[in-house]
């Protein structure tokens, strides 16, 4: 039985702040570390739970974050950014997905570190019309695969957002958000064990969450940042202008329409340079 791990910085317990979750700034060196601990909580519920293969896939900046020399030994890792699946490598043949260290999507209230895939980039994201952030995008790319997200851990924020739209899912709060930069977060031995024992009993559960399965076409919508970046990424004929600011793709299948939009998205980057 094989379990992905994917692990985001902004919902672990702890961080509140930009630079701890930013590369070169001191904090960072920190929750990097913590990061990787809570990472391994879950390592620890897959294995009790049986998983016999389990793969952790660093997911959050560069995706270079994690601490392969701290990371649990029963576990691969993925590092590194260059991967078509983003946040989900690593899920073809899973049997279940976890989400650690998740957010809430960009725009909402009292969120820690809201975003949706680029705060520098992405002011608003829709799928298939209704709105949607990373563990909503995932569970329709782990869906494809035919993989559940079974749990997710973050703040209370990220936890309302995956009730709502991800039935089945189990939430983990590891913090309060008080606002986007000021949390408060539960007690550390708490967190591990609660990630632990949740994760342990969601991989167990796991034939009871059904894989989000989107019948095509499937249409993202993105709503940038910057209108300059909305103009490159329509360079490519296969991307819709909406507005002066928003996108659009449209494929047969969620992990066709997400290359496109990643791709739109990188491509649109390169228009600040
Ligand atoms: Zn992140």
């Amino acid at each position: 039985m094989k379990v992905l791990i994917s692990v985001d910085m902004e919902g672990i317990a702890g961080v509140s702040g930009r630079d701890e979750v930013a590369r070169g700034t001191s904090e960072y060196e920190r929750f990097r570390r913590l990061m990787t601990e809570e990472a391994n909580a879950a390592v620890a519920g897959a294995a009790l739970a049986g998983a016999d293969e389990i793969c952790v896939n660093d997911s959050h900046g560069g995706m270079r974050n994690l601490l392969y020399e701290h990371l649990d030994a029963r576990a691969e890792l993925i590092s590194g950014f260059n991967k078509p699946l983003c946040m989900m490598e690593g899920v073809e043949g899973a049997d279940a997905v976890v989400c650690i260290g998740y957010h809430a999507w960009a725009g909402t209230a009292r969120a820690a570190l809201d975003h949706t895939i680029s705060g520098a980039q992405v002011h608003n994201w829709w799928l298939n019309g209704t709105r949607v952030g990373e563990i909503q995008i995932n569970a329709a790319l782990a869906g494809h695969f035919g993989a559940p997200i079974v749990l997710a851990s973050g703040d209370d924020k990220l936890a309302q957002q995956v009730q709502a739209t991800l039935p089945g899912t189990a939430t983990v709060v590891v913090k309060h958000a008080l606002d986007q930069l000021t949390v408060r977060s539960r007690p550390l031995t708490a967190v591990r064990r609660d990630i632990q024992e949740s994760v342990q009993a969601a991989v167990q559960n796991r034939k009871a969450v059904q894989p989000v399965r989107l019948e095509g076409p499937v249409t993202f919508q993105i709503e940038m940042v910057r209108a300059n970046h909305a103009e490159v990424a329509c360079w490519f004929p296969t991307v819709q202008r909406i507005d002066p600011r928003t996108i659009a793709v449209t494929a047969d299948d969620v992990a066709t329409a997400w290359r496109m939009a990643m791709g739109a998205l990188l491509l649109g980057s390169t228009a600040d340079r």
